[in-house]
């Protein structure tokens, strides 16, 4: 069974994607962290995100990184956990540039599909209900106003000590930013499956979201 889940960031969709993965029992697959890491490693390597060439070298040093374990995504580099390191504003203001490269996206959508093989799981990114899995069996597309997503990715910013409790505004346009740009992207940008189900979260608390996404699974279940 493939769950997917698309929406734009910081609309709620890894929290939700977790809750269900846990009260399902199934894989939780994150995918925008495995671009995260990427532009992670491309940074730390000083390596030119123009530089295809390099870029496809250093893909292939990451072939092993990506692990599921504990039915979660871990993520090492150089056996250093990044989970955290990757969730800073610099990877947030880069990693649009480095998702938007075509031999990223191959290579991340390749890895993908092949964790996903005989398992049953959830993928949350921008592309799982287009590209990555078009025939999922569940598709999702989560969303939230503009001003309740600031705030939640406000609270992470400050949360690791990148952003001070008055900067929402800047917050805002950076989330703005890159949303337009994963939207606009040549390949695989952000947009709805046509068979997704929109679900708003601004007004749903996040116990209320996994419900209603695990009820609607169930409940095709038993029908099928
Ligand atoms: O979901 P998250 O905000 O962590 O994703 C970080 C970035 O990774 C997105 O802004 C997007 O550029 C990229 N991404 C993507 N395709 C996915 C998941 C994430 O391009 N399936």
């Amino acid at each position: 069974m493939i769950v997917a889940i698309d929406g734009p960031a910081a609309s709620g969709k890894s929290t939700a994607a977790i809750g269900v993965a846990k009260a399902l029992n199934i894989t939780h697959i994150d995918t925008g962290a495995m671009y995260r890491a990427v532009t992670f490693g491309l940074i730390k390597n000083q390596i030119n995100f123009k530089n295809v060439e390099a870029v496809e070298a250093y893909l292939n040093t990451l072939e092993l990184k990506f692990s599921i374990k504990e039915k979660n995504t871990t993520l090492k580099l150089d056996n250093t956990d990044i989970t955290e390191k990757i969730r800073s504003n610099k990877i947030n203001k880069n990693v649009s540039e480095v998702s938007a490269i075509k031999i990223v996206r191959e290579f991340m959508v390749k890895i993908q599909r092949e964790m996903a093989k005989g398992t049953d799981c959830i993928l949350e990114g921008r592309d799982i209900g287009t590209v990555v899995f078009p025939n999922a069996d569940y598709k999702f597309f989560i969303t939230a106003n503009e001003k309740s997503r600031a705030e939640r990715r406000l609270m992470d910013l400050v949360s690791v000590g990148d952003k001070k409790v008055s900067e929402l505004d800047v917050v805002l346009d950076e989330l703005r930013v890159r949303d337009y740009k994963d939207s606009m992207r040549d390949y695989s940008p952000l947009k709805k499956a046509e068979d997704a189900l929109i679900i708003d979260t601004t007004h749903l608390t996040i116990n209320k979201v996994v419900e209603k996404i695990v009820n609607i699974v169930n409940q095709k279940r038993t029908l099928v």
